[in-house]
């Protein structure tokens, strides 16, 4: 109601308006009306004899162009008026939220400055804007000089990191909203180099502002190190073990072996627990020399055609023994062509270790499920069993290295927590991927996908 009134007092100011116009602009022209009329009407070297006629034509001229200027000023003042009354009116922020508004302003300049994390903001081809005084220290240099710095050149390109730079790069191009990598970093003096977890946080693509990346930097170089030194020290550890132990191994395969050596059945029953401790041992070193090398990438899978229904068997003939020990029904159910571009020892420890933990963590007289079904492009392998399954709490944890359920410590004292780290760090090498689903005392299965050809074969 109230805006119908406002558009109706809108069209009457107009025809005021264009009212007065016509009037002014009569006047106006009837002034200067000869002029207008030569200008308009006299045709050079035409013989002017009819007065009468020249002067109505005069008049018809003024009044069109009269009624022309009252038509153009009546659209005119109408699309204004209508413009400003449909445009919003400005918000109007209350004190008491302007001054709220101003605090949280202040708090977040406080925070942003004094914030032991450096924070800046880099625009979409890396160039520096807003250091905070943590950045200032993290990468060396005066505000001057940190905002005369392109980020991208500080950051070291090396060997695997180099995909991650480019990713880093690319990922802030499209404003990703974050976009996270470890990255080698250096100082804009270039005197010191540290690893640092870079986070870079992305405004709205649409954004106006150009420093609209925020870049938070953590130094992981201690981690690394760290890491770098546990490293080390396996591989240096295993390889030193391994070989005294296989010697131990080749002595005692010897005299368990030679007919020509006498010896008391009970030496012979004590030297074969040694044989098996032995072995024990050389399985655990193996696998820590992996897990090494899985850390350090340098895994180089060997691809070959295997033929999984084989492999599946050989494992269970190995394990047969503990089977019948633990009076374990085994079932195998397979479905199509069982042969896979892959690496065979690859294959053989994810399986071999996702069985060995089905019969050892079920209780006598379980049962275990191995189902394998294979699709044209892809394959699946699940190992199933009736056992004491994974508490949910600690699910989550269950692919970390060296963690071991809390049931599974009581059930099985033998145990490193690095089978299920290695064999899914295998499965997605070969470009796989390793799931499970558990229930506490009714059963876990384990899940593997993988490629019926490794992508990188
Ligand atoms: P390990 O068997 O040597 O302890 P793994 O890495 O193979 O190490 O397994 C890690 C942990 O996952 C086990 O200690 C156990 O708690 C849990 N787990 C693995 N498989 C099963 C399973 N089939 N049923 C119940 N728990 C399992």
């Amino acid at each position: 109601m109230q805006h119908g009134k406002k558009q109706k007092r809108l069209f009457s100011n107009a025809a005021w308006v264009a009212i007065i116009f016509f009037f002014g602009s009569t006047l106006l022209l009837w002034l200067f009306s000869d002029q207008l009329a030569i200008m308009f009407l006299y045709i050079p070297g035409q013989n002017i004899s009819d007065l009468v006629l020249f002067g109505r034509a005069k008049v018809i001229l003024v009044a069109i162009l009269s009624i022309l200027f009252a038509l153009v000023s009546y659209v005119l003042v109408l699309k204004y008026s209508l413009m400003t009354v449909h445009r919003p009116p400005p918000p109007v922020i209350p004190q008491e939220a302007f001054s709220d508004l101003m605090l949280s302003r202040e708090q977040f300049r406080k925070l942003y400055e004094n914030s032991p994390v450096p924070y800046f903001s880099i625009d979409s081809v890396g160039n520096i804007r807003n250091p905070n005084t943590a950045a200032l220290r993290f990468l060396g240099g005066t505000l001057e000089e940190c905002i005369s710095t392109n980020f991208y050149s500080l950051l070291i390109d090396e060997g695997d990191s180099s995909q991650g730079m480019s990713l880093l790069k690319a990922k802030v191009e499209r404003s990703v909203p974050i976009s996270q990598e470890e990255m080698r970093i250096t100082t804009i003096n270039r005197k010191k180099d540290r690893y640092a977890l870079v986070s870079i946080y992305s405004l709205a693509h649409n954004s106006s502002v150009a420093f609209r990346h925020l870049v938070t930097l953590v130094d992981v170089s201690k981690e690394r190190e760290n890491e770098q030194v546990k490293t080390d020290f396996l591989l240096l550890a295993s390889h030193q073990l391994r070989t005294p132990l296989t010697t131990i191994k080749w002595h005692i395969d010897y005299l368990l072996s030679s007919d020509s050596i006498e010896m008391p059945d009970l030496v012979r029953e004590y030297l074969e627990q040694i044989y098996i401790g032995n072995e024990r041992m050389i399985e655990l070193i193996t696998t820590l020399l992996t897990v090494s090398r899985i850390e350090m990438g340098v895994l180089a899978p060997q691809y070959e055609e295997v033929e999984v229904n084989k492999v599946v068997q050989d494992i269970l003939a190995e394990l047969s023994a503990d089977i019948k020990k633990r009076k374990t029904e085994v079932v195998v159910t397979t479905e199509g062509d069982d042969v896979l571009t892959t690496d065979y020892t690859m294959l053989r420890i994810i399986i071999h270790n996702l069985l060995t933990n089905a019969i050892k963590y079920t209780s006598n007289g379980g049962k275990v499920t191995i189902e394998s079904m294979f699709s044209p492009h892809s394959c699946t392998i699940a190992v199933s069993d009736t056992g004491y399954g994974i508490p949910i709490d600690e699910q989550e944890k269950i692919f970390t290295k060296m963690f071991r359920a809390t049931n599974a410590r009581k059930v099985s004292a033998n145990g490193t927590g690095l089978g299920l780290y290695m064999s899914r760090a295998f499965t997605e090498k070969l470009g796989g991927s390793m799931t499970f689903y558990s229930e506490e005392e009714k059963g876990t299965t384990f899940t593997i996908t993988l490629p019926r050809v490794a992508p990188e074969a």
